[in-house]
């Protein structure tokens, strides 16, 4: 391999540090941050995240309160808990587990949060803002994906930046991410024709597409950023990313792993947007 490693860990203690000291002088002025998780249904899955941005929460010093539904709860009963939590001055931010099971729709019950809750930057409002080049919640893994880029000091001004991906969680707003950064931007689909030769003219490559190992040498420049922000699990259970890791590594200047690299910058984002969250009441 000749890449060097973008090691999600390293950069998400440094953001934990970050957040923890400025929790402790939110709490010096009589403010805890707080965090209300609402989980509806039973998948493993879901269960295990939202536990695990508890305990993350309660070690950096804020405190969380859990909402736990059972999957027949009605649009109308759980839009009402959003708006208990929405008046309640305890808490700053306001997690909704997704996907949230059928029937329930989440674009209603995103619309109805706070938009000054809304730590995964999900609200229309803060989906504009951050069009606009005014960001105020950024969902956390593009902003995860930018906190890396920064922990190198890898150039963004100027640069060809390629994402792969355009969801409004993740492809989006890290395009936007990265053009208001000065970067020149294509986002790329899965309509997108001739997608080899696009990525191959990448300084930076992002990958967020949900397709295990896609992104293979031969998409990509020599000495290119290549971040991958995919979580495929594989038959043998295996997790790996969208980049075909070991290739690509021989070829790229800096690469992220999976596991070990984006993933555990999206919880440290939401940490520090639940900070931000309550040091802006
Ligand atoms: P979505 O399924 O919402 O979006 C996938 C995007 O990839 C779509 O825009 C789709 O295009 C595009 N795409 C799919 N196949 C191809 C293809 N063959 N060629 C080009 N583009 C393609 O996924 P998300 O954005 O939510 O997530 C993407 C990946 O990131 C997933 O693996 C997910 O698990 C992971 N993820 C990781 C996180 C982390 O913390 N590391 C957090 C969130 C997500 P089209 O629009 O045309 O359908």
């Amino acid at each position: 391999m000749s890449a060097q490693l973008i090691d999600g860990k390293v950069v998400a203690k440094a953001v934990k540090e970050d957040v923890r000291n400025r929790v402790e002088a939110l709490k010096a002025r009589g403010i805890r941050p707080g965090l209300a998780t609402v989980l509806v249904g039973d998948d493993p899955a879901s269960h295990v995240y939202v536990r695990n941005k508890q305990r993350t929460c309660e070690d950096l010093g804020m405190h969380t309160v859990g909402h736990e539904l059972p999957a027949t709860t009605s649009q109308e009963d759980l839009l009402a808990l959003i708006q208990r939590l929405n008046l309640d001055r305890a808490i700053h931010g306001i997690l909704v587990q997704l996907p949230l099971p059928k029937p329930l729709r989440s674009e209603p019950i995103l619309n109805a949060l706070s938009p000054d809750k809304d730590i995964d930057g999900l609200h229309p409002f803060n989906m504009g803002k951050l069009m606009m080049g005014e960001p105020r919640f950024v969902p956390c893994t593009p902003a995860g994906v930018m906190a890396m880029l920064d922990y190198y000091k890898l150039p963004i001004e100027g640069k060809t930046a390629v994402v792969v991906g355009r969801s409004n969680l993740v492809g989006k707003p890290a395009a936007l991410l990265l053009m208001h950064r000065h970067a020149t931007v294509t986002i790329c689909h899965s309509k997108t024709v001739d997608l080899p030769a696009v990525c191959r003219r990448a300084d930076i490559l992002v990958a967020a597409m949900g397709k295990a190992r896609f992104v293979r040498a031969e998409m990509v420049k020599e000495g290119a950023v290549v971040i991958d922000v995919g979580i495929n699990r594989e038959a043998d259970g295996k997790l790996v990313g969208d980049v075909d890791f070991e290739a690509v590594a021989a070829k790229a200047a800096w690469i992220t792993p999976v596991p070990g690299g984006v993933g555990p910058m999206t919880i440290a984002m939401l940490m520090r947007n639940t900070m931000l969250a309550a040091s802006t009441t």
